[in-house]
């Protein structure tokens, strides 16, 4: 847990107690600093209660004695409409912060990693972690992925902190300042967090606010607003702005196809031999890890090693089992037609799961990958959406729930005589119709494609 005896005298209201909001609590209590602990949930304030935290409503709160409101990066404080308890804080001319924002005033001689971006966001600070530890590189990871950052090991001087930062969390840093920045990419998304994409690009750009002469910018150049955020970043003095792009090569940056790198000096890295890292998205996430580890200094062998061993994230094509030639992967997480088609575009032969409930346009903007499918499986709310837009372009069934989906892929996928075999769960849809979470699907996706006769487990035992 970071000591947070620095802000000794402070006095903080803490909104949002989940995760990242119960650690902060912890930790405040822990220091013995007053805060006063309020989530609209009567559970999540219960736990707070339970780690010694004083819970009161905010309206009752006198604001005049407060230093900061601490709120959860979940809980809107701007658009579309603030909470009541942060249009209180601002009427009282209060900061509002985050948890990040304390890790950064505890640990002001620790460097930071910050990630960032629409997409790929787990991934890279997953994979950079594994490739700084592979290397023995003392680090902590955390942020939007894993552990709150304030339940993270406090590391002192020098030591390293990767975090994966959302846009949200992005808008509630102050003093934080990102000695490597890297932001992958931008597509609109989270707009009505922001009013429109303006404002989502420029909480994001809020990643480079405060980098000094000597720290480092990672950039992918690939879409317009990202180019513009490298332009602006890259005119700063003294800021090494390292840009990455997609198939053609950069000047001083690193260029990336599906399982290829080509850093600035030609070196190439070939990492199509690795089953976690398939597709040009997981390349892009691949050259942002190379370009951050190079400037950490961590030798090119090392890296090469750590990508090499990379064991994934549960839920993003996940290779979880195979049934003799078939490979059974869990891509849960992609929960819009976005995130699909980066799976359709790394396999061919596939048996296609799909289904829940739908995003707006459904699955009509995947037709280019159409014919790497061999069969589609619907399941969930979805099925009559995606019926009508599938008619006449590709063979499909209705399924009902993802185990009888499964059974029909997996009989289909075994007669198959020859070529690549996939059967492929990447929903394009929310979970909430059969489901708690895109989590819940996968595991029991991962649990039955497990159980499947004469499977072969793969990948990690979760
Ligand atoms: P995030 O944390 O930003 O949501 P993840 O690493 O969890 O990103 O990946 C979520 C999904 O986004 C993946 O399943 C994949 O479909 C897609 N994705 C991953 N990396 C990229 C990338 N660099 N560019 C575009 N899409 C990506």
């Amino acid at each position: 847990m970071i000591d947070l005896a620095v802000l000794k005298g402070s006095s903080f209201v803490v909104l949002g107690l989940a995760r990242s909001g119960l650690a902060t609590v912890r930790a405040l209590v822990a220091a013995g600093i007053d805060c006063v602990a309020w989530d609209d949930n009567a559970a999540s304030r219960e736990a707070a209660q339970q780690a010694g935290a004083r819970v009161a409503d905010p309206a009752t709160v006198d604001w005049s004695g407060v230093t900061a409101l601490v709120i959860s990066p979940g809980i809107p404080s701007t658009f579309p409409k603030p909470h009541p308890v942060a249009a209180a804080a601002r009427a009282a001319g209060k900061p509002i912060i985050s948890d990040v924002e304390l890790l950064a005033r505890a640990q002001p001689e620790a460097r930071f990693v910050a990630i960032t971006g629409t997409n790929g966001k787990s991934t890279t600070t997953a994979l950079i972690g594994h490739v700084l530890e592979q290397a023995g590189v003392r680090c902590e990871v955390g942020g939007n992925i894993g552990r709150g950052v304030l339940d993270l090991a406090p590391l002192g001087p020098g030591g390293l902190y990767v975090l994966e930062l959302s846009s949200y969390q992005l808008e509630l840093l102050q003093t934080f300042r990102a000695h490597v920045a890297i932001w992958l990419n931008i597509t609109p998304d989270h707009i009505d967090r922001h009013g429109d994409l303006a404002g989502y690009v420029a909480a994001k750009e809020n990643i480079f606010a405060r980098q000094r002469a000597g720290d480092c910018a990672i950039v992918g150049i690939d879409d317009a607003p990202s180019r513009a955020a490298f332009d602006k970043v890259a005119a700063r003095p003294g800021i090494v702005a390292i840009p990455l792009q997609r198939e053609t090569p950069v000047a001083g940056g690193v260029s990336y196809r599906a399982g290829q790198l080509v850093d600035a000096d030609g070196y190439t890295v070939d990492f199509s031999d690795v089953p976690t890292l398939p597709g040009d998205h997981n390349a892009q996430n691949a050259a942002c890890a190379w370009a951050a580890c190079r400037w950490l200094d961590v030798p090119r062998e090392r890296i090469v090693a750590g990508l090499k061993s990379y064991p994934g994230l549960p839920h993003r094509q996940e290779r979880v089992a195979a049934v003799g030639r078939v490979v059974y992967v869990n891509d849960s997480k992609a929960t819009n037609a976005d995130a699909t088609a980066r799976a359709l575009s790394s396999y061919r032969g596939i048996y296609w799961i799909l289904g829940g409930q739908a995003k707006e346009g459904g699955v009509a903007p995947l037709a280019p990958w159409f014919d790497r499918i061999r069969h589609a499986f619907l399941i969930g709310e979805a099925t009559e959406l995606f019926a009508g837009q599938l008619e006449g372009r590709l063979p499909y069934s209705r399924c009902g729930d993802l185990q009888k989906a499964l059974d029909a892929a997996h009989a289909m996928a075994q007669r198959q005589e020859a070529g690549e075999a996939v059967v492929l769960l990447s929903p394009a849809c929310a979970s909430w119709d059969q489901w708690k979470s895109y989590e819940h699907r996968g595991d029991a996706f991962r649990a039955m494609a497990r159980a499947l006769p004469g499977a072969q487990v793969l990948g990690r035992a979760a």
